[in-house]
């Protein structure tokens, strides 16, 4: 999946020509063949192979672009791709350029050109109900096949909503086939769970689908089973003679304080009902709240950028991400990052974000020494903090009772059940609170951040 193609990019799901050129022979030198929608259409549905590493590649929006750029590139290479465009930006100079309804008559008369319908006026479906859904599906198929003179018959979903309503909406208007999009880790078309919701891969994802589908390393597939409505629990445990607590369940909350207190002070007058010690500070003023690298915060909803000198350094830390919805961890990129928008891009609603010292767990697997480079004293002895999800999709929040290394660390909280786990500020800094009191070993140091965990609200379903 690509959107804009143009020569200065203007935001970071824009690419150049000279980038896409260079995708291109990318997947002509790793031996992939892009085949048509129809092709995987039919593959899908009856099983017809495909030739031998197939690949899709589709173009949303109707940017001018697709036509100055990307549509040559398709012809000099002899890719077909599929375009899913919203009719009311056809021709139209708002915003960035369009295609305009001659440049899509002449891409459309190319067999290696699928025109696919991508609404209107490109709402999100999911908020639309009755004539005006319906009006979204038929009449931009209608208008696409009056202007262009070929058949529509797949459709691609605005931003990637749908549900189960909207999808038996699209396929009564005669699609079928369509596309979607998901925000978090993309999937196989060939994890499809059915024709009217087709999986993708955003363009950023391109290497590693095709290092796994040639054997490599597996992408993460963890996220939809993320569950925010379990009742709060403290659980202390010892693994390998190091004693644990861990505070699991809830949903998870950051917060960002105007100065620096004790964890538990943090959370007092809050709804929170545990909370661990946050992101690094800067240890310069005593009643600073400067964390290191950007944050936003639910307890401010302000995104305070990372200082520019401290930010590169940061590159490939674990981006803690948190939405109503949604947790992710990305590595962290001083470029994309450092603007609420280049957050807003990784995760559509996120209301908290802060950059994590390292990762401990990924994919249920313990890190190895080399993963932390040089982050400074990781191999230290020291009381450490961390939070993450477990196997059943809970947030955790904990501490140890006890000095460990951070390899040991992440050991140990695979084995005690976590699948992501991020270490937080750690050493003099450790501390959990847990319904109003420190559940630290010592008197810790005070801090600016805090994760916590708010009780579900009983009667207020989560998916
Ligand atoms: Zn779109």
């Amino acid at each position: 999946m690509y959107h804009d193609v143009l020569p200065e990019k203007e935001v970071f799901f824009d690419i150049t020509p000279q980038e896409l050129e260079a995708e291109f022979r990318k997947i002509q030198e790793q031996g992939l063949t892009p085949v048509s929608m129809d092709e995987l259409v039919m593959h899908l549905k009856t099983g017809i192979p495909l030739p031998e590493k197939p690949v899709l590649l589709s173009f949303d929006d109707g940017y001018e672009g697709h036509y100055l750029y990307v549509y040559p590139l398709l012809r000099q290479f002899q890719y077909p791709a599929v375009f899913g465009i919203y009719t009311d930006k056809v021709g139209k100079r708002m915003g960035r350029s369009s295609l305009t309804w001659e440049q899509l008559q002449e891409m459309a008369s190319d067999p290696l050109v699928t025109i696919a319908s991508h609404t209107l006026s490109h709402s999100d479906l999911t908020q639309l109900f009755g004539d005006k859904l319906d009006q979204e599906l038929v009449e931009s198929k209608r208008i696409l096949e009056t202007e262009l003179g070929v058949p529509i018959r797949y459709f691609v979903y605005p931003e990637g909503k749908f549900d189960e309503r909207v999808t038996a909406r699209v396929e009564a208007a005669g699609y079928q086939a369509a596309l979607i999009m998901r925000n978090a880790e993309g999937k196989y078309a060939g994890e499809s769970e059915d024709l009217m919701t087709i999986e993708r891969f955003g363009m950023s994802e391109l290497e590693g689908a095709i290092a796994q589908a040639n054997g490599g390393l597996a992408l993460p597939v963890w996220g939809d089973r993320l569950v925010l409505n379990a009742p709060i629990e403290l659980n202390s445990i010892t693994v390998d003679d190091i004693p644990l607590v861990m505070v699991q369940g809830g949903r998870p909350v950051t917060i960002h304080a105007k100065s620096r207190y004790r964890v538990h002070e943090i959370i007092a007058k809050t709804n929170l009902v545990a909370a661990v010690d946050g992101g690094f500070f800067s240890l310069e003023f005593l009643d600073s709240n400067t964390v290191i690298g950007p944050v936003l915060s639910q307890s401010t909803q302000q995104f305070v950028p990372g200082k520019k000198g401290e930010n590169p350094l940061l590159a490939g830390r674990p981006l803690v991400l948190i939405s109503p919805q949604q947790v992710r961890f990305v590595p962290f990129d001083p470029e994309r990052h450092n603007a609420l928008a280049g957050i807003q891009r990784e995760l559509g609603s996120v209301t908290d974000a802060f950059v994590a010292a390292a990762w401990l767990v990924k994919d249920s697997q313990p890190q190895t020494a080399a993963s932390f480079g040089n982050l400074y004293g990781f191999d230290y002895e020291r009381d450490r903090a961390f939070w993450g999800i477990d196997q059943q999709g809970r947030p955790v929040v904990g501490i140890t009772h006890a000095q460990v290394d951070s390899v040991r660390l992440g050991q140990l909280l695979s084995q005690s059940g976590l699948r992501e786990a991020v270490m937080l500020d750690s050493g003099a800094s450790t501390d959990l609170a847990f319904e109003g009191r420190s559940l630290g070993v010592f008197e810790a140091r005070p801090v600016p951040h805090v994760v916590g965990l708010v009780a579900p609200q009983p009667g207020l379903g989560c998916k």
